[in-house]
């Protein structure tokens, strides 16, 4: 039987950045360009700016579905070409950095 399991792993952040679609409660958008409403099921590269999407992060993942996986797994179905990534994880890195870059 296979589980979804968290595996932490250093990663560069822009690079992440730069190829991810993040899930809202239908559709998705690119973070690169920001384009809306993209059927993440089947797009593999954002129709605005054209960047192929090698990661996937979910806005309802954690204590919204009950904290075990369930978002994640209804993604992965649909998207097993795709590295999800934790939306928290990466909302509190790159918060980090707007903060540095704006007291620079
Ligand atoms: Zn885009």
């Amino acid at each position: 039987m296979s589980f979804y399991i968290r595996i932490w792993q250093a990663c560069d952040i822009t690079n992440i950045a730069k190829h991810l679609l993040i899930v809202g409660d239908v559709t998705a958008d690119c973070v690169n360009c920001r384009e809306l409403g993209i059927d993440y099921a089947k797009t593999k590269i954002c129709p605005k700016c054209s960047t192929e999407f090698h990661f996937i992060a979910s806005r309802h993942t954690g204590a919204m579905d009950g904290g075990r996986g369930a978002t994640v797994k209804r993604i992965k179905d649909r998207r097993p070409d795709l590295t999800f990534i934790d939306y928290e994880d990466y909302k509190q890195i790159t918060g980090k950095q707007q903060a540095r870059d704006f007291f620079k």
